[in-house]
């Protein structure tokens, strides 16, 4: 027996009602678990009075706000699915994403005005509630219409196998797929996190990740919440205002991509008092080994890796806090209730379950466990494909040492086969990360008429004076590096493009090498 999301909430409210709950440090408010309550519920009222009924989608296109917190909460109450998007997105992109998810509700905010702007017309049975002050002519103001609601609690009823949230995939490897959750997923994705990070009370989480994507709200805030701990807001990553709410909020419990962690250790970490931080997590995206060491030496705190994606909850793997070292570019063990399968990969249709490979041998990723999806929003055959005979084919390759430790080497779409060899980026960069002139790099395969693919790598110069004579020299003499590995040319650039939960978009570089060959 399951609760649900919006019992989930009233039960730490019930348990910790004068305790400060969430604090949106851009526009400086301070809420109580019980004050909070009120804000849930009044917004729960009025997406009721709005004609918002059990199982519509209520859309969000917002940074990380209080209402995107609270929004999460006020469809749980009423069985709303909550569907955030990524405000990074493009307005045709958000257009394909409504057009998809038809909700009856988008709340959005100035920073993404534009976007909306130019395609509301288009959707003109969709309310547009508007957070910001100047409220553009075609939406309502949020606030008006939720300060004149009632704080009472919504008597709609839901249950713990109703769907709770949909999410869009990025669509790194395609267009976006709406990922359906129930509530009980999420549950159980809460209850493993919170064992995982043994979160308490007295923690006060720092929210600076996108909150749209699931890493930051399924595996931080949410699970937060459940245990009463504390949720402090930033409404965007940047690093000197991270370190300095850390000192001023005495944070405890950071979430950050690889990324992220490398742009604060780029930063005068001394001048700043981290010492409230106990533990740091890190995943969404590959993180070299040396990074993770860096940040554990120069930071001083523990660190733990999750590995998985938005279809699995998104955890699946964690790499604990004494094993970063021993089990160093590992992404850990399956957690509680949870299996991983490392199969042989097949061409003409998704892999058998059953074809399980030996230790140390590369193939797909595969998984089950009580958080996977119930499948994608209206693609009868993408969940047929990807949830194939009870499993998650995750489309990542890796491997399992004798010890269960999983190996995540690459997507299969990543792999470059140069001369009939695989070569895994992640290997090549995890090199070239050790690099002292090197802050970023992404290694992938372009197009070569004698290997049919040769290895490249983008890097963004941590050391100006640093050459591609000096890389290929440190390559060379590694002993982690077949000859066959080696980047046969270095594309020095100003930064990668990534996209907002972190992941490096090799196919825009994948493009770039392609249309520079034909050129
Ligand atoms: P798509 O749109 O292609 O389905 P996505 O980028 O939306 O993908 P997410 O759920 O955001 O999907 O990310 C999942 C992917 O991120 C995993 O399949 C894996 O490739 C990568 N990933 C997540 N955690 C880790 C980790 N700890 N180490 C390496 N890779 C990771």
């Amino acid at each position: 027996m399951y609760m649900t999301i919006g019992e989930v909430f009233a039960q730490t409210v019930r348990k910790f009602p004068k305790k400060e709950a969430v604090v949106d440090m851009a526009k400086g408010r301070r809420y109580t678990y019980e004050q909070w309550e009120k804000e849930v519920h009044r917004l729960a009222n009025a997406l009721l009075e709005a004609g918002v009924q059990k199982g519509d989608r209520v859309s969000t296109v917002l940074f990380n706000t209080l209402e995107l917190g609270t929004a999460f909460f006020a469809c749980a109450k009423i069985g709303a699915i909550f569907n955030p998007i990524n405000f990074r997105l493009k307005s045709r992109e958000i257009a394909y994403i409504l057009e998809d998810a038809t909700p009856k509700v988008v709340l959005f905010e100035k920073a993404v005005e534009p976007q909306i702007a130019s395609i509301h017309h288009e959707f003109p049975h969709i309310l547009f509630w508007y957070i910001d002050d100047d409220t553009p002519s075609y939406a309502a103001n949020y606030h008006a219409l939720v300060s004149n609601a009632q704080t009472t609690a919504p008597s709609i009823e839901v249950f713990e196998s109703d769907i709770y949230a949909m999410m869009y995939t990025s669509g790194t490897t395609g267009r976006p797929k709406g990922v359906l959750h129930r509530h009980r997923d999420m549950i159980e994705q809460s209850m493993i996190c919170n064992a995982v990070m043994r979160i308490r009370d007295a923690d006060r989480g720092l929210v600076s990740a996108p909150m749209f994507h699931c890493a930051e709200l399924h595996c931080c805030f949410l699970p937060r919440v459940h245990a009463g701990a504390a949720n402090i807001i930033l409404h965007h990553f940047d690093p000197k205002l991270v370190l300095k709410t850390i000192e001023q909020e005495k944070i405890t419990l950071l979430f950050a991509a690889p990324t992220m962690w490398n742009m604060l250790l780029q930063e005068n970490l001394r001048a700043y008092d981290l010492s409230s931080l106990r533990l740091g997590l890190y995943g969404a995206a590959p993180m070299a080994p040396v990074l993770v060491k860096e940040c554990k030496e120069r930071l001083g705190i523990d660190l733990i890796q999750a590995y998985g994606m938005t279809e699995m909850g998104p955890a699946v793997t964690f790499l604990l806090e004494d094993e970063q070292l021993t089990k160093a570019g590992s992404a850990g063990r399956a957690c509680l209730n949870h299996e991983v399968r490392i199969v042989k990969p097949r061409e003409d249709g998704p892999s058998d379950p059953d074809d399980v490979l030996p230790p140390g041998e590369v193939g797909e990723i595969i998984m089950r466990g009580p958080c996977m999806m119930v499948g994608y929003y209206n693609r009868e055959e993408a969940t047929a494909k990807a949830m194939y005979k009870g499993w998650y084919h995750s489309g990542d390759l890796g491997y399992m040492d004798e010890e269960g430790y999983l190996y995540v080497a690459d997507r299969v779409d990543d792999m470059v086969i140069s001369g009939g060899e695989n070569v895994y980026p992640r290997e090549v960069e995890d090199v070239l990360y050790e690099h002292p002139g090197v802050l970023d790099v992404a290694v992938v395969g372009e197009p070569d008429e004698i290997w049919g693919e040769k290895v490249v790598a983008f890097v963004v110069k941590k050391d100006p004076n640093v050459t591609e004579e000096d890389l290929e020299q440190f390559c060379k003499t590694s002993d982690r590096l077949a000859p066959y590995k080696r980047p046969r040319a270095y594309y020095f650039v100003d930064a990668l493009p990534r996209n907002a939960s972190g992941k490096i978009q090799k196919f825009l570089l994948r493009e770039q090498v392609k249309n520079a060959a034909k050129s």
